[in-house]
């Protein structure tokens, strides 16, 4: 399947996140989709270059405040001289517009304040190259749109940053855009037929399920690892968020391996049957040994994913989400693409 690639999105380098206040290396780098591709071009993959789109789906979306902020956050960071004074140099946040901080919170003046407003964690740095790099995801996942209600079955936005923590109005969880989000509403208003995000990442998607809350027309499933148990995103994920009708989460216990975890793809994927098309937000970090999860899916098991899914026949476009270690990412995901497409054959 063709494989929608931007260049740009290697532009984006956070260098770092602050975790519980420590300051730890990256680990959403442009490695990751250095592996992702090497993998996918080594199996013959054609790549194919994303295409500019307009801002239409990125607004539909998500609030318009929040990707001018977005779009000018470096800038003002290093105009207003914090990189030399007091000496960082990526946009993050040190308070945050908490519910219960005031009923109606204004953007604060302060540059060093107006991260807070916008974002939701510490981990989710803002540097030169990151606009541009989250734009070009987008319109990736905009591409592989184009070409699946174009004539191809399926399409793979290999889009990094990640975005299926992005809400409405705020970023965090080493996302800036909701690629996936901005694809589904694509694919829902020029279909005009409701369609399906089947999100197969370890940590649920909480911006994903924000954005689609009252839509009864864009089913949302996840499975994931259980926040109950301590897991990212911790606010949101569990098994009683229903929505508007139409949002399903399946939470699963820390160890969960293939059984738990293609029985919930299964059971998704049967839910979704009726939709027009499908997207799926596809973190391979729920695979054993990824450093960000505790799931124990297998190779095999991503591959039998791909299957299941494909099984739909459903125009389908996959966006990359997480994926943590170098060495499987690549593997991981080519096998569930080969799983997809052995379906959709
Ligand atoms: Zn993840």
């Amino acid at each position: 399947m063709p494989v929608v690639w931007d260049d740009d999105c290697r532009l984006h380098d956070p260098g770092a996140e602050i975790w519980i206040g420590v300051r730890t290396p990256a680990v959403e780098t442009a490695a990751r989709t250095d592996a992702i591709l090497e993998a996918l071009r080594g199996a013959g993959a054609p790549v194919v270059d994303a295409v500019p789109h307009d801002d239409a789906a990125l607004l539909a979306v998500h609030d318009a405040a929040l990707l001018d902020y977005l779009a000018s956050a470096w800038a003002e960071w290093d105009g207003a001289g914090l990189p030399a004074d007091p000496g960082q140099d990526r946009v993050v946040p040190y308070v945050f517009a908490h519910a219960g901080l005031t009923s109606s919170p204004a953007v604060p003046t302060a540059v060093w304040a107006r991260p807070g407003y916008y974002c939701y964690d510490t981990m989710t740095l803002i540097g030169p190259g990151t606009w541009e790099a989250a734009r070009a995801a987008a319109d990736s996942a905009l591409t592989a749109v184009d070409l699946v209600l174009d004539d191809a079955p399926a399409a793979y936005a290999c889009c990094r940053p990640p975005g299926h923590h992005v809400c409405r109005a705020c970023y965090g969880g080493s996302c800036y855009l909701n690629n996936a989000a901005i694809a589904a509403w694509e694919l829902a208003s020029r279909l005009g037929e409701p369609v399906a995000i089947l999100d197969l990442d370890a940590h649920h998607g909480n911006g994903t399920q924000e954005i689609f809350w009252e839509r009864e027309d864009v089913l949302v499933g996840s499975v994931h690892v259980d926040p109950g148990a301590g897991w990212f995103p911790h606010f949101a994920g569990f098994a009683g968020e229903t929505g508007g009708g139409a949002n399903r989460n399946r939470p699963l216990a820390p160890g969960s391996g293939d059984d738990a975890w293609l029985s919930a793809v299964s059971e998704l994927a049967a839910w979704a049957a009726g939709a027009a098309a499908l997207v799926v937000p596809l973190g391979v970090d729920a695979a054993g040994g990824d450093p960000e999860s505790p799931l124990q899916v297998t190779s095999a098991g991503f591959r039998e994913a791909g299957r299941i899914l494909g099984g739909l026949a459903l125009p389908t476009v996959v966006v990359q989400e997480g994926g943590y270690d170098l060495e499987r990412i690549g593997p991981l995901v080519l096998e569930t693409l080969l799983g997809l497409e052995s379906a959709l054959r």
